[in-house]
């Protein structure tokens, strides 16, 4: 078996561990750039606790790229583009989130990504507050690990729409601050982790998870104490916290 799927099989096994809380039954998919235009993505219906190589598919980015010049497709159309999508046609249908994940590669320039459900973090973004507590920080490590600002979508019906959306986010985010972010929140939806190793997207959901519960319990005491944004920004900038992220697997 080639590494990068070797990877990703250990990466999903992480991420649908459940004492984790991260990602139930077919919940969550993960994907990984080969680096010849293609990638690695959950077949449809997989678990990631338990998925193995049958439960991925490789799919060509160029494929992904002409479906996402239209400015929407059938439910029908979606399906029979996926199936196209195949760079071998004995594997599985791919997960209807494939396009969201091929928009990671295409637009964003990263090569691991990981899409989660966490308990913690949905506690949040299905609130009345949505992803307005994670825009500022709490503590270093939620910037070390998850950058200085996540990118955000709203409610969008999965699949094919909210794919586009996540590409306007993803392009104002880039124009914004020149480098991409390292997860994206979908509010009522979930967390989707960018990175340059399966190790970084593993972390960058583990902190969110634990970012979040941080959150969660600041309400019972009075609510959150935000890191001013000079501080998120000393931190975010200083050489010996850049040092410790590339430790960490980060870019
Ligand atoms: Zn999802």
């Amino acid at each position: 078996m080639e590494k990068v799927l070797f990877d990703l099989i250990h990466l999903s096994h992480e991420l649908g561990r459940e004492d984790r809380d991260l990602a139930i039954l077919g919940e969550g998919n993960t994907s990984a750039a080969v680096g010849t235009g293609q990638f690695w993505v959950k077949a449809s219906g997989s678990h990631l606790a338990t998925i193995d190589e049958n439960g991925f598919s490789l799919v060509a980015l160029d494929v992904v790229r002409s479906l996402c010049e239209e400015k929407a497709l059938t439910d029908e159309a979606v399906a029979q583009g996926l199936v196209r999508a195949l760079v071998d046609k004995n594997h599985r249908k791919p997960s209807v989130e494939t396009f969201l994940h091929g928009l990671c590669y295409l637009e964003a320039g990263v090569t691991w990504v990981g899409h989660t459900h966490p308990v913690s973090v949905n506690a949040i973004l299905c609130s009345q507050a949505g992803a307005k507590p994670f825009l500022r920080h709490l503590f270093p490590d939620g910037i070390v690990v998850c950058g200085a600002v996540p990118a955000v979508v709203p409610y969008i019906d999965p699949g094919f729409q909210l794919a586009l959306a996540f590409r306007e986010e993803l392009r104002r985010y880039l124009d914004r601050y020149g480098f991409p972010p390292k997860m994206l929140l979908m509010e009522n939806h979930g967390l989707v982790a960018l990175g340059q190793s399966a190790t970084e997207v593993l972390n960058i959901t583990l902190m969110a998870d634990k970012w979040a519960r941080v959150i969660l319990g600041t309400y019972g005491l009075g609510g959150p104490r935000f890191l001013s944004d000079e501080e998120t920004r000393r931190i975010n900038e200083r050489q010996d916290e850049n040092y410790r992220r590339k430790q960490l697997g980060a870019a």
